[in-house]
This record gives structure tokens, sequence and C-alpha cells, in this order.
């Protein structure tokens, strides 16, 4: 006795086409982490696990999957896409060429998934930095209206006078949250110069205004504004998305890039950033110098919900700009 099964839920997905079973889901990224469960080790050390014969091209396996550790009588596997959109089938067979022991149907996950995941996870990361931020507003607020109390009435005797500052810092994150706000939007990281207090009120605002726009979203693969032949992509290559008010029938094309990029962190922040695309004709992929240009720079904005919402993120979710003075984190 053997069968396949979802790593994340050993107990109650298993993976095949008989009653109470399922079809894995290849993700976009085409990795997929698999366990065989066999009913002792004896067994499970004479399985041959590879694809079925007709999909052998389709497919690989690696042994092993990351996070999960070997077991007696329980083996893991990561499939490995080698073409993109097509099914096939993982065997598990009793020794090379032998009888199918458990056998799994894999399948592409729908796209139109992959987009309502991203949307999803978009939504969740900017209420998520919304409320990060408001909590820093509120604690800084406090903290100025108890230093003017004590400048007002002066501080007891023998109890140390604390400050905005030094109240603000202490709460857990706010060094990083503070850290953020100074170096991607280009201000004092003096949290009670006007300065700072003023480039924190507005980027709440224009992250409410964000987490407003409607979803309009579209799989464009790899035609219109997301064809190689189209010619800024021809120059540049196919970007993860394109967004304009014009566009119809929805506002953001999703390009193949989106949907194989190597994670979902990226594909969030992809729609993060489009979001602030559809604000205006100022905002554009510019390069930043000031304030000014960086809420008008999709990238910056969305980058500072990353980093907030990752709270370990040294640099975007695909690699790509790295804060070459580390952030302080979490
Ligand atoms: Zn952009």
């Amino acid at each position: 006795m053997a069968h396949f099964f979802d790593p994340a839920d050993p107990y109650s997905k298993h993976y095949g086409s008989g009653a109470g079973e399922k079809p894995g889901k290849l993700p976009s990224s085409g990795n997929l982490p698999v366990g065989l469960w066999a009913s002792d080790d004896v067994t499970i050390s004479s399985l041959v696990v590879k694809p079925a014969p007709a999909d052998a091209a389709r497919i690989s396996l690696n042994a092993g999957a990351a996070g999960y550790a070997d077991a007696p009588g329980v083996r893991f596997y990561t499939l490995v896409a080698t073409t993109r959109g097509e099914a096939c089938t993982i065997e598990a067979r009793l020794g090379e060429g032998g009888p199918v022991q458990a056998s799994m149907p894999v399948a592409w996950e729908p796209r139109q998934d992959v987009m309502d995941r991203a949307w999803d996870d978009h939504i969740r990361a900017v209420q998520q930095t919304l409320t990060i931020l408001r909590k820093l507003q509120a604690d800084i607020n406090s903290g100025m209206a108890d230093d003017a109390a004590r400048s007002a009435f002066g501080t007891l005797a023998g109890v140390p006078p604390l400050d905005t500052v030094t109240v603000v810092n202490s709460q857990p994150g706010n060094p990083r949250n503070i850290a953020v706000i100074s170096r991607y939007l280009r201000v004092s990281s003096d949290i009670k110069s006007p300065e700072f207090r003023n480039a924190l009120k507005k980027l709440i605002e224009h992250l409410e205004r964000n987490l407003a726009m409607p979803k309009s979203l579209r799989d464009a693969g790899l035609s219109g504004i997301c064809s190689p032949t189209e010619p800024w992509n021809a120059a540049n290559g196919v970007p993860f998305a394109r967004s304009d008010k014009g566009l119809a029938p929805k506002k953001t094309h999703l390009c193949d890039t989106f949907f194989n990029a190597p994670n979902d962190r990226v594909r969030r922040d992809v729609i993060t950033h489009e979001l602030f695309h559809l604000f205006g004709p100022e905002y554009t992929d510019h390069s930043v110098h000031n304030t000014a240009e960086a809420f008008t720079n999709p990238h910056t904005v969305a980058s500072i919900v990353n980093r907030l919402v990752d709270r370990t993120a040294q640099a975007a979710a695909d690699g790509t700009d790295p804060d070459l003075t580390p952030l302080p984190s979490p």
C-alpha cells in the first residue's frame, strides 16, 4: 500500500484519482513538494518514483522537499515542471517497470486562481501596512502630547524623563518602520519633525487610496501590451504587467512573466505597484531624488509595503533592489 500526499496537509490531502483524492496542482513556479507514504520502510525503499512513461519530458522529480524530512515509510520529492501548462502523471512502481502502487495526476494551477491569490495577498499586505503606519502615527501623537505636558508641568522629581523619540522607538517594530519611511520617502528620521509626520500622513492617505482601487485584472499572456514585439517590450523585455486607465477591457494587463514569477510575494507586490500607475499620468517608473518623486514612483511605495509586511526582507521579493545598509529587523 502506498499513496502520494500534500506535505502541508498529510492526513487529509491525498493525491490521486480515487475517491477522496485530488490531483496535484502545479503552482506558477512549476515546483510542487510531494510526499509518498508506504505501509512500511521495506516497501518504500523498493518503490521507484517517476513520471508516467508518456510524460517523461513534461516533469522531473528531485529527491527531498524543502522543509520536510524523510521518515520511516515516508519520502519527499519536489516535482519540477519542464514544460509549462501541460498535465501529466507521476507514478510509484514496485521496482523498475513493476506494477504501479500509487499514481498522481498533476495539473497546472488555473491562471485565474494565481491572479485572484495575488490580488488577495495585495489587499492583505496593504491593510497590514496601514495598521502598522496608523499605530506609529498614534505612538508619535501620544508621545508628543506627553512631551507637551512635561514641558508645561515639569517632570516628577526622581522620575527619569522619557521623550517621544525614546518611547516610540521602544515599541516593537518601530525602528524598522521609521527607517523604511525615512529611507524610501527621503525624509528625516526625526519622528517629531513636520517633514516626517507629513510624509507619514501622506503615505497613509496614499495607501488608503490604493486599497480602494477596484480589481481590474486581465490575463494578457503575451498579447497586446504584453507582446514581445511591442516596441518598449522589444527593447526592455516583457514586464510583469502594464496598467493604463485607457486599457480595455481591464486596466491592468498581467503578462506571462507575472505568472512565471519566482514566488507569490513578487506577484503580490506587482499588483500593489500597478495600482499606483492608475493614480494619474505623473505616476510613472521614474528615478527618485526627493520626497515628491518618491510618492509618484509606484516602485517606491510598493517597496515600503514589501519592507513593512515582510519584516526581515532586505531586498525586493525577486531578490533585486537590496537594502545596501540593512534595515533594522524585525
Ligand atoms: Zn511600473
